[in-house]
């Protein structure tokens, strides 16, 4: 077996994987249509519910990395001609609207700054009638921003518009109640607050979204949800679709296990505080976060580094001399900051202490 070095993960993602999450993965492989499977399928769905704060029936975690969260709600819940406003101030939204372009929609961009949320009142304007739904990213990762969700739901709703949010970055990491919010379709992943390897995708649709599903009319096979639901849905006849990586159940079902008795509230609480903590610490060594106070994402603090600072130079020796991973700036932040995750357990002060003293051993 080829060993892997022992790293800390301290980047956009993937985040570090705890002992009891690791120990699931390692159990042995069973059927995925064995009874037991079926078991654990519906306790794992029953355990995202809780943490997504949903009553959503069809929760359940999708084949896939985030990006196929993403591509599920835009090949089961849009179709081309249709109208859709989509927030753009960070990669995440830019890679959104690239997707619905490709799947026909008339995309129209409302766009902002890297580095500052959307004004909710600059969405709702964007909608009409016509508009068939509305697309945010809630934590933009490329830049550690927070979008606010205040009253885009009742907006949604007044023209027959879907609300549909990228909570990668943000779901168990930072406040977000699915149904409270009346966000009617949601995807995340599982190598971020969740502290899972990668290779699931969170995902949940309302009654509402619902609603628009016709069979066979998804341009994906492997994404329809109607057929999806005949193999993860919960009434007992289970029709082979595709294979699910079952080891990766084994684990996000451990990771939600931890989420929980830590509790919600308490977690985000957790996130907010280590993020405050590391930001004051980090200040006077020269770095100054992008976000302004209040549009903060906890679980991703992103920084403007010292001047002068090779920062690429810094990082690499942060990872080979030091076993630390943070994570470089896109797009037109590339050179400018480092993205340091703040998610599950490196949102704790060991691991942030470990950093700051291999930052003042690099710099
Ligand atoms: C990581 C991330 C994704 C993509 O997830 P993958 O697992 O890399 O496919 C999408 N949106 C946001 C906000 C992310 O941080």
């Amino acid at each position: 077996m080829t060993t892997v070095p022992d790293r800390l993960l301290l980047g956009s993602g993937p985040s570090p994987v705890p002992r009891r999450v690791l120990d699931a993965l390692a159990q042995p492989t069973i059927g995925h249509l064995d009874p037991a499977f079926a078991e654990l399928m519906e306790a794992t769905k029953a355990k995202l519910r809780q943490v997504m704060r949903t009553a959503n029936d069809v929760t359940l975690p999708l084949s896939g990395t985030g990006s196929v969260g993403m591509e599920a709600m835009v090949v089961n819940f849009v179709r081309p001609g249709d109208r859709v406003v989509c927030g753009v101030h960070g990669l995440f939204g830019e890679r959104m609207a690239d997707e619905l372009a490709r799947n026909g929609a008339e995309v129209v961009r409302v766009e902002g700054e890297w580095g500052r949320a959307l004004d909710p009142a600059r969405l709702i304007d964007a909608l009409d009638e016509r508009t068939a739904a509305l697309f945010v990213v809630h934590g933009e990762t490329s830049t550690g921003v927070r979008q606010p969700l205040d009253g885009l739901a009742a907006a949604c709703r007044e023209v027959d518009a879907l609300l549909m949010v990228d909570c990668v970055t943000s779901l168990a990491g930072a406040p977000l109640s699915i149904d409270d919010e009346g966000v009617d379709v949601a995807f995340s992943g599982t190598q971020k607050c969740l502290n899972c390897p990668p290779g699931l995708a969170p995902f949940t649709a309302s009654e509402r979204a619902l609603e628009r599903l016709e069979e066979g009319t998804c341009r994906s096979w492997y994404l329809d949800l109607t057929l999806l639901l005949g193999y993860w849905g919960g009434d007992g006849a289970r029709a082979y679709h595709h294979t699910a990586p079952i080891n990766l159940v084994y684990a996000l079902d451990a990771a939600l296990d931890l989420v929980l008795e830590e509790g919600l509230e308490a977690r985000w609480a957790r996130h907010l505080d280590a993020h405050e903590r590391l930001l004051r610490e980090l200040e006077p060594r020269g770095f100054a976060r992008l976000a302004p106070e209040g549009e903060q994402l906890a679980p991703l603090l992103c920084v403007r580094v010292p001047e002068g600072l090779d920062e690429a130079a810094a990082r690499r020796a942060l990872l080979l001399e030091h076993g630390i991973e943070v994570s470089g700036g896109l797009g037109p932040l590339a050179g400018q900051v480092w993205r340091i995750g703040v998610m599950g357990e490196g949102a704790r002060p060991e691991a942030q202490e470990r950093l700051l003293a291999a930052i003042d051993r690099v710099l």
